[in-house]
């Protein structure tokens, strides 16, 4: 009843926003307004030399009923947030996990390894001049269909994304696979989502109509205005593709009626002015969403954004995120996407073991029929994860998760993110340290720093007008 108490700092993070302090509760991601009482109990705990139940009663008593205090700090005990002194509190239990059938719902299908574009920066182990391009028949995308639904036959919902090289130069593919799986799910009384991602220079008029009557989810890759995208993707003849892809996204989102279109913008050296790209794509062409990815660790490292270049874009990215804050103070949107997942995760207390969901959600096929973590492995040396004729190799991909999930030797057992960071995309640390297993650990101050900037911006929401996460998380969750 009397031991010495401690604060538990390795489940406490705590974040002043204005004139309110907010405990960001690690294990489960969740965040709580910290009362005057909570935060005097946890100063007190660290202020006195042997805190117990007595001596903080004590030391508060004058300003706070006893029954209040013992409550509070039963709380905070039942959270994990305090504990008692020589236990073992600060680990958080590495549960190894055996995956006996894995929980797809995602198919990635990489239909062709030909391109008609050469970007400077493109990190695709596989990818081929359209002349050489390895395009995937249709027996290997059925195959896939089919694995997906094997593998994994009890979710109401699929997805199969359609990838490249660029996915438009095997379209009579792509039509033959939503064909069959349209009629595949809906005769299983299952619903399927299609996607794709295109450099949209090849789109015309008749594909956006079919696109749009089978509902397909589209983003167009465009890293900006014409100095920006010109610089690096560029035709096979080393021309800018600029005029053509505006052109064209233009057409598109002139016609499009389903769903919104999103802008897919990469981020290499020298480029990280970020409010350029997100107006010129938003307000002039017209984009719903507009996500910006940063290279932080190409293949070309000639083509990686610079430690000081990417800080400054972190920064840029924060001064979208106040426009985003300001717009949704006034029930608007911004599209600007990589700070709406941000806010999403946190409003949703979403709690990751592992970074993202390949292999486990999601799998990628090459075109060969090959099993491969994501879009971003195939053709990479990587052990495959199985065929889509033998399905996932459960014991490998169990041994790589589980490498991944163990963060008992790693600086991501103590850090405040860790359980929305995960240690970051298995791709980066395979292009930076040959590893896919090994965390991400050259930017996690900046990340740190972008997750208190959201919970900043969470909170500001939430006290000026909640209904925000009504109209704008609500229904793209449910419709997900
Ligand atoms: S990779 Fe870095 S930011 Fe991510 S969880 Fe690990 S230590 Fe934290
Ligand atoms: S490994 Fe990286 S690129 Fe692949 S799906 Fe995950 S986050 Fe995306």
């Amino acid at each position: 009843m009397n031991s010495t108490l401690e604060v538990i700092e390795n489940n406490l993070h705590q974040v002043e926003v204005k004139d309110k302090s907010f405990i960001f509760h690690i294990p489960t991601t969740s965040l709580f307004e910290r009362d005057e009482l909570t935060g005097d109990i946890l100063s007190s705990i660290q202020e006195q030399d042997k805190p117990t139940n007595l001596s903080l009663t004590k030391a508060l008593g004058a300003r706070y009923a006893e029954g209040d205090i013992i409550s509070a700090l039963g709380e905070l005990k039942s959270l994990s947030l305090v504990g008692e002194k020589g236990l073992d509190n600060d680990v958080e239990e590495f549960a190894p996990l055996t995956l006996e059938s894995a929980p797809l719902t995602t198919v990635v299908l990489n239909i062709n390894t030909g391109c008609n574009l050469s970007c400077t920066y493109c990190y695709k182990e596989d990818l081929d001049l359209p002349s050489s391009g390895k395009k995937m028949n249709f027996e290997t995308a059925k195959q896939s269909i089919d694995m997906l639904l094997s593998e994994s036959p009890d979710q109401t919902r699929y997805n199969v994304v359609f990838f490249g090289g660029e996915p438009l130069s095997n379209f009579s593919l792509i039509k033959g696979v939503i064909a069959y799986s349209e009629d595949l799910f809906a005769s299983k009384g299952k619903l399927v989502d299609f996607s794709m991602t295109t450099n949209a220079t090849l789109l015309t008029e008749n594909h956006v109509e079919y696109f749009d009557k089978h509902n397909v989810g589209l983003s167009i890759s465009i890293d900006g205005p014409k100095a920006y995208h010109d610089r690096n993707r560029i035709s096979v003849n080393g021309k800018g593709t600029y005029d053509t892809v505006a052109k064209k996204a233009k057409m598109l989102l002139s016609r499009y009626r389903s769903r919104p279109i999103g802008a897919r913008v990469t981020l290499t050296t020298g480029i990280t002015d970020i409010n350029t790209i997100w107006d010129h794509l938003f307000n002039t062409l017209g984009f719903s969403e507009v996500g910006f990815a940063p290279v932080t660790s190409g293949d070309i490292s000639d083509y990686n954004l610079k430690p000081e270049e990417l800080a400054d874009v972190f920064t840029n990215m924060k001064k979208l995120g106040e426009k985003y804050l300001a717009a949704a103070l006034e029930n608007k949107t911004i599209g600007f996407s990589n700070m709406h997942q941000l806010i999403t995760d946190i409003h949703e207390g979403t709690k990751k073991a592992l970074p993202c969901g390949a292999g486990v959600g999601m799998v990628a096929v090459d075109h060969e029929g090959g099993l491969n973590l994501c879009h971003r492995f195939t053709g990479s040396d990587q052990p495959l994860l199985g065929d889509v004729t033998t399905g996932l190799n459960k014991p490998i991909l169990n041994e790589f998760l589980n490498k991944r999930l163990d963060k008992n030797d790693q600086s991501c057992a103590t850090c405040n993110i860790r359980n929305l960071c995960a240690g970051g995309c298995y791709h980066e640390s395979y292009a930076r340290y040959g590893d896919p297993a090994k965390p991400t650990f050259h930017y996690c101050d900046l990340m740190r720093d972008w997750v208190d900037f959201g919970i900043h911006v969470y909170t500001q929401i939430m006290e000026h007008n909640p209904s925000f996460y009504d109209t704008y998380i609500a229904p793209r969750r449910a419709q997900a």
